[in-house]
């Protein structure tokens, strides 16, 4: 039973990823990414699937996110790596996260809480390697390093790994930022640190980058089936699509041919045909800049979306075909099954598969349904049941 509004998430998907991405990859150790809910997939369930599936870290952008993941009774290592200037580590040091700091100053803030607690912070050094972002600048690396080897001495910090980010600029470029990455790597080793954890990979130069794997990969999009290049497709890459977005039809009409459609009439019908309202619109996070041009799939067949998608609905032409109130709309979902693609959706928004599925609002419940027995998701399935369990109601995460 399709819901009014729904995020369907399957987390045999999920763990098949994991396990596929851990045979392609091949690190020691691999960090499933769960930052922003989980790419709105749900932090929790994405949390505790991918950890059964193999994943040995997650990461996540903010203290508060490590927080939450905590408080949901996960114990496994997190990263965090984005702070609020004024942040208190306190909370984050005395529950076991791992902070990433990029500064002399966080390094200071991290150390200042952990002297408080009497506690060890443990910490990841980001350096900066061309993406300028976050991240130590190049020339304060000995800098920083001495610092932090004097607070690891002190008691105060245990630096536990190094990292840094790539552009995905070029291929020069990311090359570039892996041997800068290395010099930095070979400085802190002269500074003293002695960091077990070496990472730079995120999902797409995990997959095509094999130098810039080191000990650890940071797998964001590629757990959640969807593909970071243009080129090759999740299915080219072995990943299966774990969202499908889905809602019902809400209305239908039959209008004449010359009629106007939503707002500012920016779609006139050129024959008389049937409509179907499907209610999900931009504060579900359906982007209103694809109006016009993205598809939806109804009883198997693939409709176009006409005139602007408004806040809560839009409304999709379905020409002579039959369509009733309570019928299944996919907006996206797993290609092979025939749905569009987040990608497709992407591509017709002017943005990137990563946003379509982050964005997906707080109105649209996540559901978590559990593979039957000899499902396709069968291997995968054990992961599913300690995840979480099956319920339409909507993730506290969410
Ligand atoms: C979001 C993020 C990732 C994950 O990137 P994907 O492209 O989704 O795999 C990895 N590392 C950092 C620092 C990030 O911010």
């Amino acid at each position: 039973m399709t819901g009014f509004r729904e995020a369907v998430v399957d987390l045999g998907a999920i763990a098949a990823n994991v396990a596929h991405l851990r045979t392609v990859v091949g690190t020691p150790h691999l960090m499933a990414v769960v930052k922003a809910n989980a790419y709105g997939h749900g932090a929790l369930p994405v949390a505790r699937t991918a950890l059964a599936a193999g994943a040995d870290w997650l990461g996540v952008a903010d203290v508060e996110e490590a927080l939450q993941l905590r408080d949901g009774g996960i114990d496994a290592p997190i990263l965090a790596w984005l702070h609020d200037p004024d942040v208190d580590f306190a909370p984050a040091i005395g529950r076991g996260i791992d902070l990433g700091l990029s500064s002399a100053r966080q390094l200071r803030q991290a150390a200042d809480a952990a002297a408080a607690l009497g506690r060890t912070a443990s910490v990841q050094l980001k350096l900066e390697t061309g993406l300028n972002r976050n991240g130590v600048h190049e020339p304060d690396w000995p800098d920083v390093f001495a610092l932090a080897a004097g607070f690891e001495r002190a008691g105060l910090l245990s630096v536990r790994g190094l990292f840094s980010h790539l552009s995905n600029a070029s291929p020069a470029d990311d090359a570039d930022a892996v041997g800068r990455f290395e010099r930095g790597v070979r400085l802190a080793a002269e500074a003293g640190l002695t960091p077990s954890l070496i990472h730079l990979a995120s999902t797409a130069a995990a997959l095509r980058l094999p130098a810039a794997r080191f000990s650890l990969v940071r797998i964001g999009i590629g757990l959640y089936g969807l593909s970071p290049f243009d080129d090759q497709s999740s299915h080219d890459l072995g990943l299966v699509p774990a969202m499908t977005l889905r809602g019902r039809v809400a209305a239908v009409r039959r209008v004449a041919a010359g009629a106007g459609v939503s707002y500012d009439h920016l779609w006139r019908a050129p024959e008389d045909g049937n409509l179907a309202l499907v209610p999900l619109g931009y504060a579900d996070g359906v982007p209103r800049q694809a109006s016009g041009a993205a598809s939806v799939r109804i009883r198997g067949g693939t409709h176009p979306i006409v005139g602007r998608i408004a806040m809560d609905q839009f409304v999709v032409s379905v020409g002579q075909a039959d369509v009733a109130v309570g019928d299944q709309v996919v907006l996206f979902g797993d290609p092979a099954t025939g749905a569009p693609s987040a990608t497709d959706w992407a591509d017709a928004a002017g943005t990137i598969n990563y946003e379509i599925v982050t964005r997906v609002g707080h109105r649209v419940p996540r559901s978590y349904p559990q593979p039957g027995p000899g499902s396709p998701a069968g291997p995968d399935a054990a992961a599913a049941p300690d995840a979480t369990p099956a319920s339409a109601a909507p993730d506290p995460e969410g």
